[in-house]
Formats: C-alpha cells, sequence, structure tokens
C-alpha cells in the first residue's frame, strides 16, 4: 500500500472509531472490533453453520441420520446446471440481518464477518478442487448504479484473495434488470430470472470448471440461470457458493 494510502485508511479507521465505537454492530451491547467486522463473539456464537447431513445437489439442509449421499426431492425434479450448491451458513438471524443491511442499507462493515462466513467454509473445499476461477452473479448495470456495489462480486472478490482463485468478473452479464425475487413463488423465481443472464466472453469459459458466488441462495433459481450460460456456453463444471441459505 502507498503512504498516501496508508494515511487514508487510518484516517478511515479514526472516522470509523468515532462514529462506530467498537461495539457489536447487531445486537449494540457486546465489544466487537473492526477485524471481527463489528460483529461480536455471542452474536457468532448464534450462526447456525449448514452441516452434513445436507441435500448433495442444492445443500438443503437436512435433520437428523443420513450418512449416505442423497438428493432432496425438489432436486429430483429440477434439471439443475450446476453440480452442487453449498452455502456456509443458514439465512436466519445474525446473518441474515447482517445481509440485509450489508445490501440495502449500505452497511459495509458487515462485509469482513459475511466474507469471513464464506471463507472459512468454502476455502477448504475449493483449495482442495481444481478449480479454475470464481464468477460473481452480475446485478444489472443500473441496479449497481443505484446501490453503488455489487455484494456478489465483493464477496467473490474476498473468496478470491483468500483462495488464490482468479475473479472473472467479466464473464457473465445481466441483461435485463428483474424483479426482486422475493415475494415471488418458486415458479415464478425460475421464470423471472429466465434469459436474465448472457455470456459477455464466451471463448473464456469453454472447458473451465467455475465457482459461481451469491450472497443468498434461496430456490437457486439465480445461481441456476448462471449456471446454465456457463454450462451452454462450455463451462466444464459450475459449483455453487454463497454465504447464506434459505430453509
Ligand atoms: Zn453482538
Ligand atoms: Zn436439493
Amino acid at each position: 500500500m502507498s503512504a498516501a494510502g496508508k494515511i487514508l485508511n487510518l484516517w478511515t479507521n479514526a472516522f470509523l472509531a468515532f462514529f462506530y465505537p467498537e461495539v457489536c454492530q447487531l445486537c449494540r451491547n457486546q465489544r466487537a472490533s473492526p477485524a471481527q467486522g463489528y460483529v461480536c463473539t455471542e452474536c457468532r456464537s448464534r450462526v447456525q453453520f449448514i452441516r452434513p447431513p445436507f441435500c448433495g445437489r442444492c445443500g438443503l439442509p437436512f435433520e437428523g441420520d443420513i450418512s449416505t449421499p442423497f438428493e432432496c426431492a425438489n432436486c429430483r425434479g429440477l434439471d439443475l446446471a450446476f453440480t452442487s450448491a453449498r452455502s456456509a451458513a443458514v439465512a436466519r438471524g445474525p446473518v441474515l440481518e447482517a445481509i440485509h443491511r450489508y445490501k440495502y442499507h449500505r452497511a459495509l462493515w458487515f462485509e469482513t464477518f459475511l466474507a469471513g462466513l464464506l471463507i472459512q467454509e468454502a476455502g477448504p473445499e475449493l483449495r482442495a478442487g481444481s478449480w479454475d476461477g470464481i464468477v460473481p452473479v452480475p446485478l444489472h448495470p443500473g441496479r449497481e448504479r443505484e446501490r453503488e456495489f455489487n455484494q456478489a462480486a465483493r464477496l467473490a472478490g474476498r473468496l478470491a484473495a483468500a483462495t488464490g482463485l482468479p475473479v472473472r468478473n467479466r464473464l457473465l452479464k445481466r441483461r435485463r434488470p428483474t424483479r426482486t425475487q422475493t415475494l415471488l413463488t418458486r415458479e415464478q423465481r425460475a421464470a423471472n430470472v429466465d434469459d436474465a443472464f448472457a455470456l459477455r466472453n464466451g471463448p473464456l469459459v469453454e472447458g473451465q470448471r467455475l465457482v459461481l458466488v451469491d450472497d443468498v441462495f434461496t430456490t437457486g433459481a439465480t445461481t441456476n440461470a448462471c449456471a446454465r450460460v456457463l454450462q451452454v456456453g462450455g463451462a466444464g463444471a459450475v459449483c455453487v457458493w454463497t454465504v447464506a441459505r434459505g430453509v
């Protein structure tokens, strides 16, 4: 980092420390440093990490004793373009709140916490596999301007830095803005994102083993639409990693 960059960083930290003393920004009760992403140990203890058993395809966690690999009833009826989708944690409690505030209220200080969950869970698996690059789910340029950042691209960048894999930011583009998926049914979600994505850089996809990254996996409609475009473009394999998963 340049001297000017260091000074700017010091100023930024001093600024943050002034407005956000080292208090957990979720419970506002316990101590939490910037390095902890302003999320305290107690709030972190409420994170529900996704542990086996879970569906081998979509990563949906199940209760009970299942020790053999299985696919859930949802996945059996679907034509999925990704080989597997995994998430670090269940989209509830501290994780859901941090994502919501990060994404819609520009609470960027939660990025360290959220990216940390993803790196902790996805990092070892990605380092063990032979992946070629990380592809963030693109935002439509209009929406990106409005929100001023693409959370998927930022999280993908953090995961890439931690795993040493390159980010492939320019492989996919969003052709049209899609309405928010929140209130849609599973079928409506799939229709809503159908044709929403396209390849920007076709030849670079051929034979590539790619990791698609997004903040949340709900029905998988968005990630599946992206994975489909990569697969049709000739990708060797596509897996999905998200910070959180709706259950
Ligand atoms: Zn807390
Ligand atoms: Zn499944």
